[in-house]
């Protein structure tokens, strides 16, 4: 089936589409709901990459005003808005995830552009009040320099947009490698960027092997910034091998999210926000709730107002407008969620919600049925490691100082959630809460206007907000006689 804005799936390198060595590896793309082929995208070997960089380096040269960013960004704002369709059915396409959260995650993205268009004043060079030591003093913000971005596939458009349009309006020029089961969104994002006439050798684009890519992003001497969201596992990685070179590093990795209830809470509401949170995406998403605590005095009544919610979705492909649920991303995500129901239920775990999981034909296809667990414990790898499915795993405790324990019990620290109806006890667990992002009352997920980011394992720097912007700068003092 032809996508629209993709006549020419391929990598871009300083400024041109490569797409003609035969002999050259590709990555095949495959819808994952029904293993259809999409497009096969040439890998770039490593000369490829170090020229992306190049690219990138000299560009540097011409430092874009803020007026052209600004112009540069409201485009691409406007352009996704006007392809929104198109947009959100390469994501679905390729993702898996329904259309209508395709639509949702093209706009959110559109939004960071929108927003750091709005943020330029604040690179303005800044003087200081009056005379300090006899002298002059102003403040620049320089754009970093050539900046290494590296996403996930969960969202295929909007974890880069947080990154590319925060660069872009910083005046960095960048080399961005996306998620090889999903490259096809920033492809077309490519296209749309070249028809606005963005001098597209700033914006280089490869695919190929991560690992190979990753070294030569955090070895290029020239590559200043390296902004990564994905796991854990591979962000130490980043660490230690951009330590040589000193590099600046923006890490947003895995979370494992408690979504807190207590008994004083609209239970209602708290069910309503909890799965809407939980099954975004098949529930592959950092910050969705991966361990919900509840006091024992309203668990089994919020577990039953959970049940009936989660037995209404409806689990198929995304693009049929009417499921609610797409399949995992491959069967090595469908496996791991399967391992985790089963050991739970082993364990003692009850499945209130949920068939046996069907085995998938092979990579695709992996629809796993909307589960909720009661009876879970805080030892039991569903507890423990980020599940990333489509499973509500219900964990009971008995006072406030053993919720708010069994939440911050994890080495991650992304997104939290917190339900209750007393404010001012609200306030005091929020203070004690080690994560970047929590929702009192709901289970919202960030938004371009303010900065998002994790705490301890979670990573560090921070996406969205003016916080977001300077991440990309450099801060240069002028001291004049
Ligand atoms: P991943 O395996 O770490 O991959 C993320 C990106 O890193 C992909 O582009 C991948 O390339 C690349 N990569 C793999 N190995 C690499 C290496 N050695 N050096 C450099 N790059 C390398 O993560 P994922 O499975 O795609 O994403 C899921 C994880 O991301 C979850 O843990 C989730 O919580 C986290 N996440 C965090 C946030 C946040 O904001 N904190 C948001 C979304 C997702 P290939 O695709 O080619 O392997």
């Amino acid at each position: 089936m032809a996508l629209p804005l993709l006549d020419n799936a391929t990598i871009s390198i300083a400024g041109c589409w490569v797409s003609s060595s035969a002999n050259e590896p590709r990555i095949a793309v495959v819808d994952p709901a029904s293993g259809e082929p999409l497009a096969r995208v040439l890998c770039a070997t490593a000369d490829l990459v170090i020229k992306g960089i190049e690219a990138a380096e000299q560009s540097l040269a011409d430092e874009p005003s803020l007026a052209e960013r600004r112009r540069w960004l409201v485009g691409i704002a406007e352009a996704m808005v006007t392809h929104r369709e198109a947009i959100a059915t390469i994501i679905t396409r390729e993702n898996g995830k329904p259309l209508r959260e395709g639509r949702v995650e093209a706009e959110y993205a559109a939004g960071f552009f929108r927003f750091f268009a709005t943020q330029l004043d604040h690179l303005e060079t800044q003087k200081r009040p009056g005379e300090l030591k006899g002298l002059h003093w102003s403040v620049r913000h320089r754009p970093a320099g050539v900046v290494g971005l590296i996403t996930p596939w969960n969202f295929p458009i909007a974890m880069l947009a947080k990154k590319l349009a925060a660069a872009m309006a910083a005046g960095c020029a960048v080399v961005v490698k996306p998620a090889e089961l999903t490259p096809l969104t920033t492809i077309a994002l490519w296209h749309l960027m070249e028809g606005l006439g963005l001098p597209m050798k700033r914006f280089n684009l490869v695919l190929g092997n991560p690992a190979e890519i990753g070294r030569i992003l955090c070895e290029h001497p020239a590559v200043r910034i390296i902004s990564f969201t994905g796991s854990t596992g591979v962000g130490r990685k980043l660490i230690e091998q951009s330590a040589a070179g000193v590099k600046r590093l923006s890490l947003e990795l895995g979370g494992n999210a408690p979504c807190i209830v207590l008994p004083d809470a609209d239970l209602p509401k708290a069910a309503d926000a909890l799965v809407a949170n939980k099954f975004r995406c098949a529930g592959q998403t950092c910050v969705c709730t991966n361990r919900v605590l509840v006091h024992r005095d309203v668990a089994d009544a919020f577990a039953e107002l959970v049940a009936e919610r989660v037995r209404k979705l409806k689990v198929g492909t995304g693009m049929d407008e009417s499921n609610d649920i797409g399949p995992l991303i491959n069967r090595a995500g469908f496996d791991k969620v399967a391992r985790h129901v089963s050991e739970a239920i082993a364990a003692g775990a009850r499945r209130i919600v949920g068939d046996e999981p069907k085995t998938p034909p092979g990579d695709y296809g992996c629809f796993f049925p909307p589960t909720v667990l009661t009876h879970v414990t805080p030892d039991m790898l569903i507890s423990r490691e980020e599940t990333f499915g489509p499973v509500i795993p219900i964990i009971t405790f008995s006072t406030i100082d053993e919720g708010i324990s069994l939440a911050n019990g994890t080495p991650a620290g992304l997104a939290a959630y917190l339900f209750t109806g007393d404010a001012k006890q609200a306030e005091a667990i929020i203070a004690r809460l080690h994560f970047g992002h929590v929702g009192l009352n709901t289970a919202a997920g960030p938004t371009p206007e303010a900065p998002f980011g994790g705490m301890k394992q979670s990573g560090f720097g921070r996406e969205g907000g003016l916080e977001g912007l300077l991440e990309f700068c450099e801060v240069q003092t002028v001291v004049r006689a």
